[in-house]
């Protein structure tokens, strides 16, 4: 039996946004969304289990990004989350 293994599969999770912020790159001050980036490994091109994961804040505008730890993700996840809450009560 041949198993087809890949790596590199990626996955960016929206969570919600964050805090509004100036970009460096692009210039805008808008809200940042907090993002849990994973590569997975896949088997047969189906995801089994992320091998790297990633924690950041990027801009919606331009894609620019700061990495945050763990820590300050789970502390922003909460916030992130009733700001995304928000967001679709007003779209609504
Ligand atoms: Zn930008």
């Amino acid at each position: 039996m041949i198993f087809i293994i890949g790596f590199g599969h990626e996955k960016i999770k929206n969570i919600g946004p964050l805090k509004e912020r100036k970009c460096e790159r692009c210039n805008n001050l808008k809200f940042w969304m907090l993002q849990k980036r994973q590569l997975w490994v896949t088997l047969f091109f189906l995801p089994i289990f992320p091998s790297y994961t990633e924690y950041r804040m990027s801009c919606t505008i331009c894609g620019e990004f700061i990495r945050m730890s763990k820590e300050e993700f789970i502390v922003a996840e909460p916030m992130a989350i009733e700001n995304q809450k928000l967001v679709n009560t007003f779209n609504n």
